[in-house]
């Protein structure tokens, strides 16, 4: 069949932004050596212009995107970086595929597009938790060295070394979730793409189920999604106003209210 002679547009956009509580130390490692000040082995990332430490988005995504694939049974088999990722290898898999459809394949491959519809923002530290940590004797700006001893498999030696990480309790936020949903090109469903957001939901809950960054077998990584909102943009009112569709204070919530959620989204969209 051949797809219908339009373009691909966007119905509408769906932003969720929350703040993300870390609920145990959170290591996301930066570069070594980079930052001249008592230098450690295992820093954390930051960012350059305010030495704070910051969650990169694409952490997040990539983390969310394998804990789904895990979830979903989808088997990584796209080297990108010293990973390797699921994704889809033709349309018709593609077409049914709850990851690469939310979370995007490589643009080369010429079988779908949008090459993506979720985007994932950087996430800074929340001023007040900032501004918290700073009063408190710590070892770094706003991070903790903690001594982890590794054993040498061969000679069995103790071989302890310090691990820079963000202290449990910090808040990082607003991070904001970006998803858009399109129309037009007779290959996208815009009531699928809305459908998808569920995905979404899911990934965010597998993360709390799981752990972000390093030393997640150490304890590490535990995080929460707090004040989350669900707002959305449709394409006849984009510059003009922003729908409030939700508020929640926590993922659980969030899930109970899902279905209702989506189908306001559905309705505001005129889907
Ligand atoms: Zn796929």
């Amino acid at each position: 069949m051949m797809p219908a002679e339009k373009t691909l547009s966007v119905r509408g956009r769906v932003f969720v932004s929350f703040k993300l509580r870390a609920l145990t130390g959170l290591h996301i490692g930066g570069t070594a050596g980079g930052i001249a000040i008592g230098g450690v082995d295992n820093p954390v990332i930051r960012d350059p212009l305010t030495n704070r430490p910051y969650i990169p988005g694409s952490s997040l995504k990539g983390k969310i995107r394998s804990l789904l694939e895990k979830q979903y049974g989808k088997e990584p088999n796209w080297k990108i970086h010293n990973t390797c990722i699921h994704i889809c290898q033709n349309g018709l898999e593609y077409k049914q595929c709850p990851v690469c459809n939310v979370f995007g394949v490589p643009a080369e491959l010429d079988y779908t597009h949008p090459s993506t519809r979720l985007i994932v923002r950087d996430i800074n530290l929340d001023e007040k938790s900032a501004e918290n940590m700073e009063a408190l004797p710590l070892d770094r700006p706003y991070t903790e060295l903690k001594t982890e001893v590794s054993i040498d498999r061969i000679t069995s030696a103790a071989n302890p070394r310090p691990v820079e990480r963000v202290p449990a309790g910090a808040v990082f936020g607003p991070g904001e979730f970006v998803y858009t949903v399109y129309e037009g090109d007779g290959l996208v469903d815009p009531k699928e793409d809305v459908e998808r957001l569920a995905v979404l939901f899911e990934g965010m809950a597998l993360l709390e189920h799981d752990y972000l960054g390093g030393m997640g077998s150490r304890g590490y990584g535990k995080v929460k999604f707090e004040e989350i909102k669900i707002s959305l943009r449709p394409k006849e009112r984009y510059f003009t106003s922003e729908v409030v569709v939700a508020e929640v204070p926590d993922l659980a919530t969030l899930l109970a209210r899902k279905d209702e959620i989506i189908e306001k989204i559905k309705a505001e969209l005129g889907l």
